[in-house]
C-alpha cells in the first residue's frame, strides 16, 4: 500500500513538473539568480551586517523586489518586522605589531589578522602572556588563570575549547566575549584569540560577530591572529603553538606563560546596542478558502558579517545566495501565474551571524499558532559547492521525502544524508515544532565567512538547479500536496 502510494505521489510530481507553465520552473535561471547575488555581495552594501547602512540597503533592494512583483507587505511596517540587535562599527586604521626582542612585525589586517566583530577600542603597546584555552573553572580545578599575572597585559588564548573533558564535563561555551571577560575580569587589557593548530584543517582568520552573552567590554580589544603570529609570539619560549597545545592536552594541565614579548594594539570600534534592523518579509495569499489560513515559509537571512575598518566579507555563498534564491522563488510563483492553495510567506531575515536573532523574532512574533505554519524552507549557502543537501530530514521525514523524490525524478543531485534538529535559522521554527526542510549545497564552506565568499566562485548550474528543487518542493507543499507531520526531536 506504502508503495502504491509512494509510486502514485512520484507520477503526481513528475505529471507536475513536465508541465513547465504550471510550475513557473522556466522563471527561474542562473543569470538572475547570480546577478542578484553580484549586487548584494557588493561593496555598496558593505558585507550586510544587521544594524548597519549596508544591510539596511539590501533590505530595501529587497523590498523594492517584493512590491516590483506584488507580493503583499507582511511585516509590521509593510514589508518590514523591525527590531533592535547589538551593532559594532570597526573604524580605520586598525594596527597590530609584535615586537620580540628588537625586531618589530607589523602585521597586515585580512592576512595575519582579523578583528572580532565585537572586539572592543583601545590604543597600547603591552606585555603579552599566553594563557592555553582561557579557561577559568576552579570548580572543574582547571584554571589557565591560575598561579599568572596578566594584570595590564594582552592575554592569547586558543580560540576553541579542549577537546578533552574533565570529570566528563563541558567547559561550556568557547563565545569570544565569554573568554574576553573572564581575561579582563583577571586584570588585562585586550585578547588574541588564535586556532587550534594541530587541527586537520585549522580554522582560518574569519570575520564573525557571533559573541555570546554578557556585557561588551568597550575598551577591551578582541583580534583573531594566525598561527604564524602566535608563534613568533612565542619564539623566545622556544616552543611552538603546537607544542603548547600537545603539552597542555597530554597532561590536561595548563601551562600558562609570561612570553617576554610586547603587541602593539590600535582599534577603534563604535558599539550601539540597541542599533535598529529589520526582517523582510513578503506573502502571496492562498487561492483556497480554507487552506490559505496554512502557510509555506520560504527563509533566507540576508545579512552577514560586514566590514572591518575597509576589510569586506561579501557573503555571496552566506548568504546572498539564499536571499537571491527566496527572491527567485517568489518571481517563479508571481510570473509563473501560481495560484497556491495555502498562503506562501517570504522571509528575509537579520541577524542570523549575531545569533539567529531574525528568525527567533519572526517566530516569536507570529500570532496565528505553529501549527498554523505547514512547513518553513530555510536556504543557507546554497550557490557554492558539488551537490545538494536537504537538511532536517530526520526530524520531518515526509517532508524531506518530496524534495527527494522531486530531486529524483528531475535533478538527481540530491545526496541521502540529512540530519535532525533545524539547523542556523531553521532551528527556532524546528523548536516550535514546524516540520523545516534545510537546502544547502555540500561542501559548501569553503569560503565561509572569508573575504574570498565572492559572486565568481559560485557554481551557477548547481545554484540554479538547487533553488528550482526548493520552488519545486515549496509548490508541492502549498497546494495542499502534504499533511502536516508532527516533527522529531
Ligand atoms: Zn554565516
Amino acid at each position: 500500500m506504502k508503495s502504491f502510494f509512494l509510486a502514485a505521489q512520484i507520477f503526481i510530481i513528475a505529471i507536475s513538473i513536465s508541465a513547465q507553465s504550471l510550475t513557473g520552473l522556466s522563471e527561474i535561471n542562473k543569470e538572475d539568480l547570480i546577478k542578484n547575488v553580484g549586487i548584494l555581495s557588493s561593496p555598496d552594501f558593505d558585507g550586510r551586517l544587521a544594524g548597519s547602512e549596508g544591510y539596511n540597503k539590501a533590505a530595501n533592494f529587497i523590498a523594492n523586489k517584493f512590491s516590483e512583483l506584488g507580493l503583499k507587505p507582511a511585516g509590521d511596517e509593510k514589508y518590514f518586522q523591525y527590531f533592535n540587535i547589538e551593532y559594532n562599527k570597526i573604524d580605520s586604521p586598525v594596527v597590530f605589531k609584535a615586537i620580540v626582542a628588537s625586531d618589530t612585525t607589523t602585521y597586515q589586517l585580512g592576512k595575519d589578522f582579523v578583528l572580532r566583530g565585537f572586539t572592543g577600542s583601545n590604543n597600547f603597546t603591552l606585555p603579552v602572556v599566553f594563557c592555553g584555552y582561557g579557561i577559568s573553572r576552579p570548580d572543574l580545578n582547571y584554571d589557565d588563570y591560575a598561579g599568572i599575572n596578566v594584570k595590564n597585559k594582552i592575554v592569547m588564548v586558543f580560540k576553541q575549547n579542549p577537546k578533552w573533558k574533565i570529570n566528563n564535563k563541558d567547559w561550556g561555551t568557547n563565545y569570544p566575549r565569554e573568554k574576553s571577560l573572564i581575561a579582563k575580569k583577571h586584570g588585562a587589557k585586550g585578547i588574541l584569540f588564535v586556532s587550534l593548530p594541530t587541527d586537520k584543517k585549522p580554522q582560518p582568520l574569519i570575520g564573525s560577530v557571533l559573541h555570546g552573552d554578557g556585557e561588551q567590554p568597550l575598551d577591551f580589544p578582541q583580534l583573531q591572529i594566525s598561527i604564524k603570529a602566535a608563534d613568533n609570539l612565542l619564539s623566545r619560549t622556544g616552543l611552538t603553538l603546537s607544542d603548547f597545545q600537545t603539552k597542555i592536552d597530554e597532561k590536561e594541565k595548563p601551562l600558562s606563560t609570561v612570553l617576554m614579548t610586547k603587541a602593539v594594539i590600535r582599534v577603534k570600534a563604535d558599539y550601539t546596542k540597541d542599533a535598529k534592523t529589520m526582517n523582510v518579509v513578503g506573502m502571496i495569499e492562498g487561492s483556497d478558502p480554507n487552506l490559505k489560513n496554512e502557510y509555506v515559509v520560504i527563509g533566507a537571512h540576508l545579512d552577514h558579517v560586514g566590514s572591518q575598518a575597509g576589510l569586506l566579507f561579501p557573503g555571496a555563498n552566506d548568504n546572498a545566495s539564499g536571499s537571491s534564491a527566496v527572491l527567485e522563488i517568489a518571481k517563479a510563483f508571481v510570473q509563473g501565474g501560481l495560484k497556491p492553495k495555502r498562503s506562501v510567506i517570504f522571509a528575509l531575515f537579520a541577524g542570523e551571524e549575531q545569533g539567529l536573532y531574525g528568525a527567533k523574532y519572526f517566530v516569536n512574533s507570529w500570532k496565528k499558532g505553529y501549527d498554523k505554519i505547514t512547513a518553513m524552507l530555510n536556504l543557507d549557502c546554497v550557490g557554492y559547492g558539488d551537490s545538494i543537501q536537504v537538511g532536517n530530514g530526520k526530524s520531518a521525514p515526509k517532508l524531506w521525502d518530496i524534495a527527494n523524490q522531486i530531486d529524483k525524478t528531475s535533478f538527481n543531485s540530491m545526496v541521502e544524508k540529512t540530519w535532525n534538529g533545524g539547523g542556523a535559522d531553521a532551528t527556532p521554527f524546528h523548536e516550535k515544532g514546524i516540520p523545516c526542510l534545510y537546502f544547502v549545497t555540500t561542501n559548501s564552506y569553503e569560503h565561509l565567512h572569508l573575504p574570498s565568499d565572492k559572486v565568481e566562485t559560485l557554481n551557477p548550474v548547481l545554484f540554479e538547479k538547487l533553488v528550482k528543487l526548493a520552488h519545486l518542493t515549496a509548490l508541492e507543499i502549498a497546494n495542499g500536496n502534504y499533511k502536516r507531520e508532527s516533527v522529531l526531536k
